[in-house]
Order: C-alpha cells, then sequence, then structure tokens
C-alpha cells in the first residue's frame, strides 16, 4: 500500500471524529482542536536516519531538520508555533543523546517555541526522532486549508524549488513562518489554499487540487528553480523544498514578500505541468512517496 492509499484509509476512519472539539481533522497540515476556550494547531512529523537524513549528518543540522519540518507545518496553516514535543527513538548506545537535545532546545528556542517535554527509547535500529509541535492559527485569517482553492484562482510558490536533497538545503532551510504571517496579514481571506512543499510541487499542489475540488495547471517557464536544478521534473519531484504553495483570488497582488505566480487553479482534478511547447502534463504523482 502506498502512501496515498494508507492516508485515504485512516482519513476514512477519522471522519467520524470530526465535530465538537475537532475542527479539522486528519489531511491537512496540521489538525485544530479546540482544548478550553482555545483552539490549537496541532502537527506531528517524523525523521528517519537513512530515509530523512544520511547517517553521517552533523547531530545540529540533524536536529535542525527534525524541528523546522513541524514548524513549517505550522507556517502552512498560517500560524505561529507555541509548543513542541519530542519523541526519540535511539539506537541503542548512541553516544549523541546530549548534543542532540541539546541542539533542538536552541533550535526551537529560535522559532519562540520551547520544548515542553516528549519520551525516550532505544532500539536496535536507526535514530528516529518524531517532533509534534502546537501552535495559533493567525488572528484574523484563521487557519488557511489545503481545500480552500476555487477555479480562477492564481497559484504561487515562495522561494525556488527542486535539489533539495542533493544540495543539502534539506538540513538547513528555514520554514516560511515570517512569509505566512506576511501573506495572512497582506491578503486576509484572499489567501484561498496553503501547504508547505514537502514532497514536492506536483504532488503536494495535487493534494491541494483534490481537497479543492478543481485542477491546478502550472507553467514551465514561471517556476522558480534552483541553479543546481536543469528541469521541472526535478523543481516538482525532488521534495523537501519546505517553500508555501498558496492560491489566491485572481488578479492579487503581493507586496510584502516575495512570492512567484507559477499557474493557475481550473476546472477538473489533479495537478498539470504547461511546458513550454504548451504540452500538458500530469504531476500529481510526482515527487515523494514517504513509504515507498
Ligand atoms: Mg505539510
Amino acid at each position: 500500500m502506498d502512501e496515498t492509499e494508507l492516508l485515504k484509509h485512516i482519513y476514512a476512519r477519522s471522519e467520524g471524529s470530526i465535530g465538537g472539539h475537532v475542527l479539522i481533522g486528519p489531511g491537512d497540515d496540521c489538525a485544530l482542536v479546540r482544548a478550553g476556550a482555545m483552539d490549537v494547531l496541532l502537527t506531528t512529523d517524523q525523521l528517519v536516519e537513512g530515509r530523512h537524513f544520511a547517517s553521517e549528518t552533523p547531530i545540529e543540522m540533524i536536529a535542525h531538520k527534525a524541528i523546522a519540518r513541524s514548524i513549517s507545518d505550522i507556517a502552512a496553516m498560517g500560524g505561529m508555533p507555541s509548543f513542541a514535543l519530542v519523541a526519540a527513538c535511539l539506537p541503542e548506545n548512541y553516544a549523541h543523546a546530549n548534543a542532540l537535545f541539546d541542539a533542538m532546545h536552541l533550535s526551537v528556542q529560535g522559532f519562540g517555541c520551547p520544548l515542553v517535554g516528549g519520551d525516550i527509547a532505544s532500539h536496535a535500529g536507526p535514530l528516529v526522532l518524531t517532533v509534534t509541535v502546537m501552535g495559533a492559527a493567525h488572528e484574523q485569517r484563521g487557519p488557511v486549508l489545503r481545500s480552500g482553492a476555487e477555479v480562477g484562482d492564481d497559484v504561487w510558490v515562495t522561494g525556488k524549488l527542486g535539489g533539495s536533497y542533493a544540495s543539502g538545503r534539506h538540513l538547513t532551510f528555514t520554514p516560511c513562518l515570517i512569509e505566512a504571517r506576511a501573506l495572512c496579514d497582506e491578503l486576509g481571506e484572499y489567501v484561498h489554499a496553503m501547504i508547505d512543499l514537502s514532497d514536492g510541487a506536483g504532488r503536494d499542489g495535487g493534494r491541494v487540487a483534490m481537497a479543492s475540488g478543481c485542477a491546478i495547471e502550472l507553467d514551465e517557464a514561471a517556476l522558480p528553480m534552483h541553479q543546481d536544478v536543469a528541469d521541472w521534473q526535478h523543481a516538482l519531484g525532488d521534495g523537501e523544498d519546505y517553500e508555501l504553495f498558496f492560491t489566491t483570488a485572481p488578479g492579487v497582488q503581493i507586496n510584502t514578500l516575495e512570492a512567484t505566480r507559477i499557474g493557475r487553479c481550473v476546472e477538473g482534478e489533479g495537478c498539470w505541468l504547461i511546458d513550454r511547447a504548451g504540452t500538458r502534463h500530469d504531476v500529481s504523482t510526482l515527487g515523494w512517496d514517504h513509504s515507498g
């Protein structure tokens, strides 16, 4: 079973839990739950040695990536992080536990998001870090969901795409908290849908399209690509960009952050790339399948 199929199964099981204290359930970058009088964003992410980072990666970079990935999911909702929890499964006789937790403490401080608890276990396997972050949505805009895109919307991305793993950028990226906040401040309700690019703009764009009930078309000529990226297949498929991919009401201008308009929402389904010759390519399944 691939990750998409497994997630569909989990979402179907969870539908009954929506309502009451559960405002947004599984299927977005974060859940939104009501705890007493407060609405809280919740997200959790795993970092697995050998899968998400190579064994020889410096401890500080492993710590940063583990924290920043979950922080990026808070940014994807337009929110700000409040607290973090870390569960670590350490290889037996792991010698760097103190340094690892020191580095994670340092990393969360940089995001104004103190580490308030967690759990440690050990096993005869690779290092696995599970980081849970809670946060708050933008006060005026509220949470920006994947499902809010509308036919006619413009599609945008911050930063540049592709080559993250090969270049090492996946270890040093800065989650787009400031950009997401600026976007919600400036555009409010005109920001319709948002996701952070963990698995590639093709696959993640396909997720926005599916959640929103429309199709997304991206223009090859408009894609901002890193210098070390050769083609749109890498730009849309490499994954781990951790840039914001979002849609806005048609014709909106953005002044307070740097973003590139790369396409539009149209009738239909899936995420498509229109190449320079005008040929349409289905890119919904390009990108990283975490279960593979
Ligand atoms: Mg995400």
